[in-house]
């Protein structure tokens, strides 16, 4: 049923501004709406065309008119939820700068002094006037809620970081009692020793966003009090740059609403619907409480039908509500209007199919956090990462690269976007967004980490809690041979073979370990490819807190694939967490679980993608919930599954998955 008021998940369309700007558009546009009317529970319009900034207010204001007439010819056609997604609050990037008004504006000045044709510094008084009066006319035209679209951030606007303006340096000059002039700023959030500059820097650029979310907000319900503010994010993994700092932003901006997002948009790589769902779910893991509304973002940019699948969407949609977002905002139907929008129609027709499905899963797990082994990441990570001479604050740097781990998903292991997961994972140099006690404290408990993370821990005094140290480094010429202890199970003396000399992440990744306290396990050695020893590098090691910590120095996150280091991997994981990781897959097959769990494990849910070409014939899949019954929850139906018990939980066996669909269990009663 449309609008079902008691449906667990929110389907929204947003509508590009040519697909509703003309009336004969508009009527085609209601047309499609109305053919799939059951999914369509909310609706945004974008109040623009391009990602540049700045309309003049005078052009504006009658299209905020429009767009209110279009606001209330929705709701008469008999949809409800109608706001308006404005896209641009100080603009995305440069685009169509050319014949756009240019901003008559301070524009974005980035670290580099390269300045921003279509997007505004967001601290001159100028543009927070214009702001303030934007939203009052996008108020005015009676929407239910407004989005405020993701350009709300500090990095990579056509300057990759700002913003370095006059302005922005006068704040940041005034509150640290300094002189700098943009490049000595930079010189100095370069200099390993200005550790305080480089927080108070990204605490600028929180206290930025959130005055400017505040005066929106403030503009907004000046207006209207009732209409409901939503903000729309990116994710962590992109750049925390920005401060990452929803705590404060939502509340700003008083948003109930919130849209993560994250860049997927073709069928490429389609592995990366996997990195989303991650991305969006540290979003979705990191909002206030008060935010009860959460879409993902369906982007399909630049909405060419045969770019992404519609399986693929299906399957994005599925992955959001497993990681536990409760809508999804589909930006699907392009912007530039005139097309056949039939083109679009597979989408929410599948869609509808899967919806009841979606509202099974969504309410079984509703409120549960997921579980399985967290890679861990701070907002504050950029803010206060260490800086070593030579370096460069503002360059790429794949040791800061939150989403490594993901290849973990790759191998069936099932990663976490909530804190509270079984075992933490520490990748190249995140461990430096945590202070020492932090870090103790999660090697109290269950740890996987490289050997960049052991030389981290090592600088704050913690390696012994890990039970070695890094001795030597090799970049060539080395392969990792797995020792007959027990968690390498029968595959003891197997080679793994990551020709750390060819490229990606394995270039030139071989640390040797040496054990520095007793009862260290040796699960790896190096050999030259004439099976000559080069020294260890994967151990375990129980600590004096009691917490079990496996380290790996050679290829750590990429290669996992074989069988041998598969089942190492898994064992590992079990052994880390004490039992407690939720899932084992038995088979060596493609199947990556999501899981999300009660802390009494007697509710949950698993998702299981099928990310490879093979059908999976069979799947055994132990979940460590004892006593738990176990449905299967398809399309079209829901079933329970026959299970046997095992230590810890229940086994059961399913069958027949298809290349890249998903199979959904439901854990505990219905
Ligand atoms: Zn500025």
């Amino acid at each position: 049923m449309k609008n079902d008021k008691a449906s667990p998940i929110k389907l929204a369309w947003r509508i590009g501004y040519l697909w509703y700007e003309s009336p004969a558009e508009f009527r085609r546009l209601l047309t499609f709406l109305e053919r799939h009317r059951g999914v369509v529970d909310e609706v945004a319009l974008f109040e623009t065309i391009t990602h540049h900034l700045y309309v003049p207010l005078e052009i504006f204001a009658p299209r905020a008119a429009l767009i209110g007439n279009r606001v209330r010819a929705l709701k008469k056609a008999g949809f409800s939820n109608i706001g308006i997604n404005v896209l641009t609050t100080i603009g995305h990037m440069d685009e169509a700068w050319d014949y756009n008004v240019p901003l008559p504006f301070q524009p974005m000045v980035g670290h580099d002094g390269k300045t921003s044709k279509g997007c505004a510094c967001p601290n001159t008084p100028e543009l927070r006037r214009y702001v303030r009066a934007k939203y009052e006319l996008v108020a005015r035209a009676s929407p239910d809620f407004i989005w405020v679209d993701d350009d709300i951030r500090m990095h990579q606007h056509s300057v990759a970081y700002a913003c370095f303006c006059p302005r922005c340096l006068a704040i940041f000059n005034q509150a640290m009692s300094s002189h700098y002039s943009r490049e000595s700023l930079v010189a100095a959030l370069n200099d390993p020793a200005q550790g305080t500059c480089r927080r108070a820097w990204a605490g600028q650029n929180i206290a930025t966003i959130e005055n400017l979310l505040s005066e929106v907000a403030k503009a907004v319900h000046s207006v209207n009090p009732g209409i409901t503010t939503g903000l729309m994010t990116a994710g962590p993994g992109w750049s925390t740059y920005s401060g990452q700092a929803f705590d404060r932003w939502f509340p700003a901006l008083q948003a109930t609403k919130a849209r993560p997002g994250g860049g997927f948009y073709s069928d490429e790589h389609p592995f990366g619907a996997i990195n989303k769902s991650l991305e969006v779910g540290r979003q979705r893991a990191a909002l206030p409480p008060s935010v009860t509304d959460c879409q993902y973002e369906l982007e399909n940019f630049p909405y060419q039908s045969l770019l992404k699948s519609t399986a693929t969407v299906m399957n994005e949609c599925t992955l959001a509500f497993a990681v536990g977002l409760n809508g999804i905002a589909f930006n699907a139907i392009g912007m530039s209007g005139g097309g056949d929008l039939a083109e679009f129609d597979a989408i929410p027709q599948r869609a509808a199919v899967l919806r009841p499905h979606w509202e099974r899963l969504v309410k079984h797990a509703a409120g549960l956090p997921t579980t399985g082994l967290w890679p861990a990441w701070s907002p504050s990570l950029m803010a206060c990462r260490s800086l070593r001479p030579g370096e460069d604050w503002f360059a790429a740097d794949q040791r800061y690269d939150i989403s490594r781990s993901s290849i973990l998903a790759q191998i069936g292991l099932p990663l976490a976007v909530d804190r509270s997961g079984s075992a933490t994972v520490l990748a190249g140099h995140v461990a430096e967004g945590f202070d020492t006690a932090e870090l103790q404290e999660m090697l109290a408990g269950g740890v996987l980490m490289d050997s960049t993370a052991l030389q981290v821990l090592a600088q704050r005094g913690l390696d012994h809690l890990t039970g070695v140290r890094v001795t030597r480094r090799l970049d060539n010429g080395v392969w990792e041979r797995l020792t007959r202890d027990p968690l390498n199970g029968r595959h003891g003396a197997e080679v793994r073979d990551a020709r750390i000399e060819f490229w990606g992440d394995a270039s030139g990744a071989a640390d040797e370990l040496v054990p520095t306290e007793k009862g260290v396990r040796i699960l790896a050695n190096m050999e030259n490819y004439e099976s000559k020893h080069q020294g260890r590098c994967m151990t375990a090691y129980q600590n004096a807190l009691g917490g079990r910590v496996v380290v790996m120095g050679y290829a750590p996150w990429m290669f996992l694939h074989s069988i041998a280091k598969r089942r190492q991997m898994q064992n590992v994981a079990d052994w880390i967490t004490r039992g407690k990781l939720p899932v084992r897959i038995v088979e060596t097959v493609s199947l990556v679980p999501l899981v999300r769990m009660s802390a009494a494990r007697d509710r949950g849910v698993v998702v299981l993608l099928n990310a490879g070409l093979d059908l999976i014939e069979r799947a055994t899949v132990q979940i460590r919930a004892p006593n738990v019954s176990v449905h299967l929850c398809t399309a079209g139906s829901t079933r329970r599954l026959p299970s046997h018990t095992i230590r810890g939980g229940v086994a059961i066996r399913l069958e027949g998955i298809a290349p890249w669909t998903t199979a959904v269990l439901l854990l505990g009663g219905l």
